[in-house]
Order: structure tokens, then C-alpha cells, then sequence
């Protein structure tokens, strides 16, 4: 794995670089702008993301999950 990465750490969903709850602040960051110029599928693979960690997490249909996974997506896109 790569040391600052930020990536999840599974079963329990917090990150493996900075140990705070995934995604992260620094995640969080990183996939806007990954993602910058394809926002919907931000959307579809924190859905996956949400998808397993509620499996994982036993916590389906949580709305505290959601807000979690997809609650600090700006409403719409940055622009520069
Ligand atoms: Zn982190």
C-alpha cells in the first residue's frame, strides 16, 4: 500500500495513512480533484463505496452513512 494513500481500511472503514473515518479530509480533497471533470462518477463510486461499507459496517440504510459517503460532495461543480 502506498504510505499516503488515504486508502480504506476494511472492515472497519477508517483510513490506513491518517486513521480518521473514510473518506477522510485529505481523501476527500483528493478525489474532488481526481474526479474534477467527472463528478457523477464521484457520486457512483462513493455509492459503491457506501454500498459496501454499510454491508461491512452493519449499518444498511443508515442516513448517518450516507451523509458520511456522499453528504460533503459540493452541490455542484468547482469551477476555476
Ligand atoms: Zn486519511
Amino acid at each position: 500500500m502506498v504510505p499516503d494513500e488515504h486508502a480504506p481500511l476494511t472492515p472497519d472503514w477508517t483510513c490506513g495513512t491518517c486513521g480518521a473515518q473514510w473518506p477522510c479530509e485529505q481523501k476527500r480533497d483528493r478525489l474532488l480533484s481526481e474526479y474534477l471533470t467527472d463528478r457523477a462518477m464521484l457520486s457512483v463510486y462513493l455509492g459503491a463505496c457506501l454500498a459496501a461499507a454499510a454491508e461491512d459496517l452493519h449499518l444498511s440504510g443508515s442516513t448517518s452513512l450516507q451523509d458520511r459517503f456522499l453528504g460533503w460532495l459540493p452541490r455542484r461543480p468547482r469551477r476555476f
